[in-house]
């Protein structure tokens, strides 16, 4: 029988994690013959919260899950960790401004980049979900000098099955059919969903549709704002989507993306297409084994350049401030 793998899961008693966890459990995130143990990491006031979902998960008598430890101590939560999934973040409150919020969690991911560091496996692959997940995944890696910045991922895997949904929807074709789409820059409202290398059944995606009305008018702004609209419609954020999209990321991560398509992936940049080196901002990555590597070579036309440029230029602010703030 094969070793368990070590899945820690911040903000485990939230409602993303409620999704999450089953389906973790349950062989969605490595495979269906993968045994996982799960290390819940919770604030002391969520950790009763925590315990009700672990006597839930007990309650499922899953075949793949072989342990669960609850824990409000980073050490214990990183400990010999071969995944992490840093969900557990402080949310933006109204009013709140954008340094406030980088501050408060910087106060967070930094000593979770270090615990990563100091406690976790040396295979250790993190992703990061809570927001603003692209700046704390940046805060994170860089507080962990001793792993490679390529183990620190920000998930826009989200973005990226809204934008296919949403193309598939227009052409009136099945999800699977489409293919090739990227979400470049931060996970945020200047995301850019690029239609112009998707690809639908094989063919541009761009020239199938040909609406550029619908694509600046429509198809961004839905993609940038679902999570808004989610809101607005069931009266909480969405939380099973993200947590599907997690598990999506990982999973493509190690089991690999198919020959031919890439999917989407906040990454540290190593400076391809114009995007500063060190930047957490998101790609077309090809993986393979739990490595991935950009896809180089794509068009990016005058539009894709000008949208790329700016939510790359909201990264670079978002560290300009992390680094004023001594995060980094
Ligand atoms: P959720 O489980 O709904 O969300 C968790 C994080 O994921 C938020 O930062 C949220 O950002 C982010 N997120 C990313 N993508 C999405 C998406 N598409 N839809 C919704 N959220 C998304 O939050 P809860 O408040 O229910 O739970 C958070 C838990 O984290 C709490 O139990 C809290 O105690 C815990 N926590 C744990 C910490 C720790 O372990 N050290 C630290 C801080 C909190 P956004 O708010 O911008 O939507």
């Amino acid at each position: 029988t094969r070793t368990p793998v070590n899945v820690t899961v911040t903000g485990a008693a939230g409602q993303i994690g409620y999704s999450l966890l089953f389906r973790i459990a349950s062989g969605h995130l490595l495979g269906p013959d993968v045994p996982v143990s799960l290390r819940l990491l919770e604030i002391t006031p969520a950790l009763k919260a925590a315990e009700g979902t672990a006597m839930e998960l007990d309650d499922c008598a899953f075949p793949l899950l072989r342990g669960i430890e609850i824990t409000d101590d980073l050490k214990t939560a990183f400990d010999g960790a071969n995944v992490a999934l840093l969900v557990g973040a402080m949310p933006r409150k109204a009013g709140m401004e954008r340094g406030d919020l980088l501050s408060a969690n910087g106060g967070i991911f930094k000593p979770q980049g270090r615990a990563i560091n100091d406690h976790a496996a040396d295979d250790i692959r993190v992703l990061v979900v809570g927001n603003p997940a692209n700046t704390n995944a940046l805060i994170a890696a860089n507080n962990a000098p001793d792993v490679p910045k390529t183990r620190f991922t920000a998930m826009t895997r989200l973005d990226h099955n809204r934008a296919v949904a949403q193309v598939a929807k227009k052409a009136g074709v099945p999800v699977t059919e489409i293919s090739n789409l990227t979400i470049w820059g931060n996970h945020s409202a200047t995301q850019y969903p690029d239609l112009f290398n998707a690809r639908i059944n094989g063919k541009s995606a761009a020239a199938v549709i040909d609406d550029q009305a619908w694509l600046e008018g429509d198809f961004i702004p839905t993609v940038a704002k679902r999570g808004a609209a989610i809101i607005e419609a069931r009266g909480l954020s969405s939380a099973a989507s993200a947590a599907s999209a997690a598990l999506n990321h990982v999973n493509t991560w190690f089991n690999g993306t198919a020959p031919g398509d890439w999917t989407s992936m906040g990454i540290v940049s190593d400076g391809s297409y114009g995007v500063p080196e060190g930047l957490v901002s998101s790609f077309p990555v090809t993986t393979k084994d739990g490595d991935y590597e950009i896809v180089q070579g794509l068009d990016v036309n005058e539009f894709s350049r000008g949208r790329i440029d700016a939510s790359v230029a909201e990264l670079a602010s978002e560290r300009d401030e992390v680094v004023k703030l001594g995060l980094i």
